[in-house]
């Protein structure tokens, strides 16, 4: 059997990401010809030389680029660890990318990528809505740390970016956008975003980073880092992983852009461990198959609902229909995904009433697992942000969030039928 676990073609054949997740990044003979790779249980790792250690330590903390990147060497599994490394491996081609870096959550792969280039004074400019986690760090746990944070609500029309660039009254190092956004699919333009970057260079001096949160879509339905993205952070808690089973996060981008980032990660500890890493490198097999049916299965369901007397509103890429909204969608991505919201008619009551008669959707926040999970993001994920901004993101009381799974999609209808005949 030839080594073939860093080939990224057959001849003049590019070898596919469904093909790459099952082999690339691991070479089973390093491991006793095991065909999946050992759980490797070890805080520390041996060196067989000296010379062999001071060079690890060069090359893990930055100091040095060793001549193979992907070779560094093994240190301590606060730095790095082959679970973590054969991962990252995976997650840097699927998106296409140099480099990633994985993490202990979402919410930590988030908060290095910020940390690795924002210093107090500056402002962080954001698409809004944001998951409720990262709005709070942004505006509430990052405020007294000295940064501070100017959001964009319209990511689709230039003067209201425009519009937030001239509000920001220090350096901008980082335009953090989540597209589309958790939880009512908002979507923003990526070449608007480049635009941004660029006025904000000529004005500032320095180009701003643009990182773009792709937990909803990517990697399978949209690759920002082709749109001109510089960072891009996952939550792989969320559709990588797949199974509710475990919580980690990712960044993926240029290896110098990774360089800082992996020095937040190794001085607070905030790595991935062994066995999660494991998981999802499992994970990564399934991905393309569990995302293509959850979509399908998805918008089968998103129309069902756009046509039931008992929804207001409903927000799935495919149906949302407003025109600069369809153009930039079919400009970026490939498919809508399986998370999306709707209003039922009425408020809180209502949309509690009709949770609370549901069989087959699990009440539970987080999203992208193979089960139905459905939840009321306005009492829950986003109650930390001010009902004001709430509002005027459309994340009402009224608004529930499903995170469509792995079910027959028919069965998943009955269930939703019977619970809104009930209002
Ligand atoms: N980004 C998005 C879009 C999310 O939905 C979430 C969690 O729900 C996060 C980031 C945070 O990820 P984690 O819970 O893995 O820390």
């Amino acid at each position: 059997m030839k080594s073939s676990y860093r080939q990224l073609a057959i001849g003049n054949r590019k070898l596919s990401p469904e093909t790459l997740m099952t082999s690339y990044g691991y070479d089973p003979f390093l491991s006793e010809g095991s065909v999946k790779p050992p759980v490797f249980l070890t805080s520390t790792f041996a060196f067989k030389s000296a010379e062999d250690g001071k060079d690890f330590f060069d090359y893990v903390s930055g100091r040095r680029t060793p001549p193979n990147a992907q070779d560094a060497g093994l240190v301590y599994s606060r730095f790095n660890h082959p679970n973590l490394q054969i991962v990252e491996e995976r997650l840097a081609v699927l998106e296409g990318g140099q480099s990633a870096l994985m993490f202990a959550s979402g919410m930590a792969a988030i908060t290095a990528a910020i940390l690795a280039f924002a210093r107090p004074g500056d402002t962080i400019l954001h698409s809004q809505p944001l998951y409720g986690g990262t709005e709070t760090l942004l505006v509430g746990t990052l405020a007294p740390f000295g940064l501070k944070a100017q959001g964009f609500m319209d990511g689709l029309h230039e003067e209201a970016v425009t519009e937030a660039v001239a509000a920001c009254t220090s350096k901008v190092p980082i335009i953090y956008v989540e597209s589309p956004a958790n939880p009512t699919c908002g979507i923003v333009d990526f070449d608007l975003v480049t635009r941004a970057a660029d006025a904000i260079e000529k004005k500032q001096g320095s180009r701003p980073l643009i990182i773009v949160d792709n937990t909803m879509l990517g990697p399978i339905f949209q690759q920002p880092l082709s749109f001109g993205a510089d960072i891009v952070v996952y939550s792989l808690t969320k559709y990588v992983g797949g199974h509710s089973d475990l919580v980690a996060g990712a960044v993926i981008g240029s290896s110098a852009h990774l360089v800082p980032i992996r020095k937040i990660r190794s001085a607070f500890g905030m790595q991935l461990d062994p066995h999660s890493s494991w998981m999802l490198g499992r994970s990564l097999e399934t991905l393309h198959l569990r995302m293509e049916r959850a979509s399908d299965s998805a918008r089968k369901i998103a129309a069902f609902l756009a046509q039931h007397p008992k929804v207001d509103a409903i927000y799935h890429p495919d149906f949302i229909k407003d025109e600069a909204y369809q153009r930039v969608y079919r400009k970026s991505a490939r498919a809508g995904g399986s998370t999306f919201s709707f209003t039922v008619k009425g408020g809180e009551k209502e949309a509690f009433h009709f949770l609370n008669d549901l069989h087959l959707f699990t009440l539970a926040v987080s999203l992208g697992g193979t089960e139905s999970l459905i939840s009321h993001p306005a009492s829950t994920t986003h109650s930390g942000v001010a009902k004001a901004i709430r509002d005027k993101v459309g994340v009402t009381d009224a608004l529930v969030r499903v995170s469509v799974g792995l079910e027959n999609a028919d069965d998943l209808i009955a269930d939703l039928d019977q619970a809104l005949s009930g209002l």
